[in-house]
């Protein structure tokens, strides 16, 4: 089960809750993220998300990255928890790459679906979860109040394309997919959040 979204979103503290809730019920869950999760990830990390010291991956070279980490994810964390029967619970996945790198850098979304599945020996989740709210309010969730200087501008606008990207990455995948109002407070998120996981879990 993925949890995907923009940042401020809320997708991180409703997986924290969720793998509390779920093992407290006594079920085996194994939860992971992106970028990140192995210890390859955890090196690429940094790469990917503090870009401003003196490296500035190319598009392409930052969809390769992200995919390099989540094939990695896939065979040392993802598929071997599988196989013992856990649930996996990851802090973003494949909808990330749509979202950002296809839809946020305009990469081709055809291209990136082949890296994906070539990553993910075309595993798919069973759930994927997407957090979607304004980005205004996410970003002031983050305490990033928005002024009107280029750089925010366009800050704002790449995270509004990342948010279409998550939404197009959810219709088009049916009823894996489940879209949920993050506007709300986190005990109603997380509610649907119980209702979807455990009507995936009961199929
Ligand atoms: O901690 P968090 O998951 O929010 O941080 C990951 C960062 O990587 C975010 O800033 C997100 O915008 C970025 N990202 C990205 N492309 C992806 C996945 C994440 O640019 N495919």
């Amino acid at each position: 089960m993925t949890f995907e979204g923009i940042g401020g979103s809320g997708k991180s503290s409703a997986i924290g809750r969720a793998e509390q809730w779920l093992s407290g019920g006594g079920i085996g869950v194994v939860r992971t993220r992106e970028p990140g999760g192995t210890p390859l990830g955890e090196r690429l990390r940094p790469l990917l998300t503090e870009k401003s010291e003196g490296h500035v991956p190319l598009h392409r070279t930052e969809a390769f990255l992200f995919e390099a980490d989540r094939a990695q994810t896939f065979d040392e964390v993802i598929l071997p928890a599988l196989r013992e029967g856990h649930v996996v619970l990851s802090d973003r996945g494949e909808y990330g790459t749509v979202a950002y790198q296809g839809y946020g850098r305009d990469l081709p979304i055809d291209l990136i679906d082949r890296m994906t599945a070539f990553a993910t020996l075309q595993r798919r989740p069973d759930l994927a979860l997407v957090f979607d709210l304004p980005v205004e309010v996410a970003m002031a969730r983050r305490h990033r109040t928005p002024t009107t200087d280029r750089f925010d501008h366009e800050r704002l606008a790449f995270q509004e394309r990342a948010r279409q990207g998550y939404l197009f990455a959810a219709r088009r995948d049916g009823v894996r997919a489940r879209v949920v109002n993050a506007s709300r407070a986190a005990d109603e998120v997380f509610d649907e959040v119980k209702y979807h996981i455990v009507d995936v879990l009961r199929s």
